[in-house]
């Protein structure tokens, strides 16, 4: 009788896996939203020390909505502008995890250059699918070494490549995901006609995540021929802006450029860079003054609203959102948890980035509004605007750029053009900052602006480069008052 194999020879198979996994691929996908699968499934490293934390939609409540978007077969694009650490790359890790786990596909995801990815795929995406091996590992094993710029998954793959032509040959997937996509290199052409044949194949199933700065992108009034990269999607899509709930007042306002109602973020202009840390102070459109450790509840509060739908002072929302197929929301720097100072440290640096760029450094402005803020760039040329006429003197400093400080300043002199023989009444705040608690004043018409004074616009600054079209359309309208307009705010400025 031949003796038995010896098994330590041999390697053998398990076959209670073998049974376990053949029965979990005869069960349906699991049907949820990325964001509900983040709520149950997702770990992040703790802010404080090394240890792990269950994903929470309270932290930044402002991702949950677009990880909707992603599962929600009305859109086929999803576009998020937003400054650095905001979270708007957790938005991309939570799809891939979904992916991975609960709905299979393949999945390309971008960015810019190789150094890039590979920082970004060895110090977040690897760390990330180790966490979660309890989730993703018996998806993962048996399938072969993974590189870094390739995962595989039972049913699916991710690949990280650089935006390059040569990585754009023969990719066909259902899912791409286009990270900061304004740094992409401009001579290719535009990232998204360039992506979007990637997944024709796939049709209605297929989804695209575009995310990034604003490097690109104009003012949000700007004609949308003006406006390329992230700012150009976002331009397409639902438009959806931020707000929430003052704590004081409960007045529903945005922190966005062009809303009708408007929270600003203010600071004594002319203090010492730490003084104005301090002092920093978001001003909700009634005048009510709000603290750093206060967002944390107003963003609990918060909701997006698209372009079609209003939302009155106590937060209800009326209308239809646009019907497209790119869903859009525009974070802010303000909105983030995870900005570092908080709105005190956003101050400063824009208070110093201000200074610089009025000795001739409009780089680090730029750099500050982009990638701080999450705002377009101001133009260089901004010093001569018209920006002070178009708000009263209570939200005329939601302006920024070097005539902010300047119109903010004015305002503490007196009432300007727009606000003489207005009813509208202001108080200095009783602290000892020297920003100004305005009572029950609302922004009135400037003799001199060209559109509603509830959109603070810099337009103008734009209207410069762009003066001759956008004349002749004003002039056909007939509000064509821009050039009188800027030449005043032109003298208040001192410019
Ligand atoms: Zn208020």
């Amino acid at each position: 009788m031949p003796a038995p194999p010896d098994p330590a020879r041999f390697a053998f198979a398990n076959a209670g896996r073998l049974l376990s996994d053949t029965f979990d691929a005869l069960l349906p996908p699991n049907r949820m939203s990325v964001a509900d699968h983040a709520g149950r499934n997702r770990w992040v490293k703790s802010p404080v020390g090394a240890h792990l934390e269950r994903w929470s939609h309270d932290t930044a409540p402002y991702l949950t909505e677009p990880m909707h978007w992603l599962s929600d077969d009305q859109y086929d694009t999803v576009g998020i502008v937003g400054p650095g650490a905001c979270g708007k790359t957790m938005i991309a890790e939570n799809w891939l995890l979904y992916t991975a786990e609960s709905d299979p596909a393949d999945l390309l995801w971008y960015l810019n250059t190789d150094a890039a990815l590979d920082a970004y795929v060895k110090g977040r995406i690897e760390p990330m699918l180790d966490q979660h091996d309890p989730l993703l590992g018996h998806l993962r094993r048996g399938l072969g070494r993974d590189s870094v710029a390739f995962k595989r998954f039972r049913g699916g793959r991710a690949e990280f490549l650089t935006f390059t032509p040569s990585s754009l040959v023969n990719k066909h997937v259902a899912r791409i995901v286009a990270d900061e996509i304004d740094n992409y290199d401009e001579s290719l052409g535009d990232p998204l006609a360039l992506l979007n044949p990637r997944r024709q194949a796939a049709g209605a199933d297929s989804k695209l995540l575009v995310i990034s700065h604003p490097d690109r992108g104009a003012p949000i009034d700007a004609p949308r021929t003006k406006q390329r990269g992230i700012m150009a999607v976002y331009a397409d899509s639902t438009r959806c802006t931020w707000w929430w709930r003052c704590p004081h007042c409960g007045t529903y306002s945005s922190p966005h450029p062009g809303t009708s109602r408007r929270m600003v973020l203010d600071w004594p202009k002319d203090a010492p860079l730490d003084e104005v840390q301090a002092k920093a102070r978001l001003v909700c459109p009634t005048g009510c003054l709000i603290e750093d450790g206060e967002r944390y509840a107003m963003n609990l509060t918060g909701r997006w609203v698209g372009e079609g739908e209003t939302i009155d002072e106590d937060g209800r929302v009326t209308g239809e959102r646009r019907r497209v197929k790119t869903a859009g929301a525009w974070i802010l720097g303000v909105m983030s948890p995870f900005t570092k100072d908080g709105i005190g440290g956003l101050a400063r640096a824009q208070a110093q980035a201000e200074r610089a760029a009025d000795l001739g450094d409009h780089e680090g402005l730029r750099q500050v509004m982009v990638k701080t803020f999450g705002e377009d760039a101001p133009a260089p040329w901004s010093v001569s605007t018209c920006w002070s006429a178009w708000r009263c003197r209570c939200s005329r400093r939601s302006t920024r750029g070097p005539a902010a400080s300047r119109a903010a300043t004015n305002s503490r002199t007196g009432p300007s053009l727009c606000c003489s023989g207005a009813a509208a009444t202001s108080a200095r705040s009783s602290s000892a900052t020297s920003i100004s608690a305005p009572a029950a004043c609302r922004p009135i018409r400037c003799p001199g602006a060209r559109s509603s004074p509830s959109m603070p616009s810099a337009s103008a600054v734009w209207n410069r480069r762009w003066s001759a079209a956008a004349r002749r359309q004003s002039a056909r309208r007939g509000r064509g008052k821009l050039s009188a307009c800027s030449s005043s705010g032109a003298r208040r400025t001192g410019s």
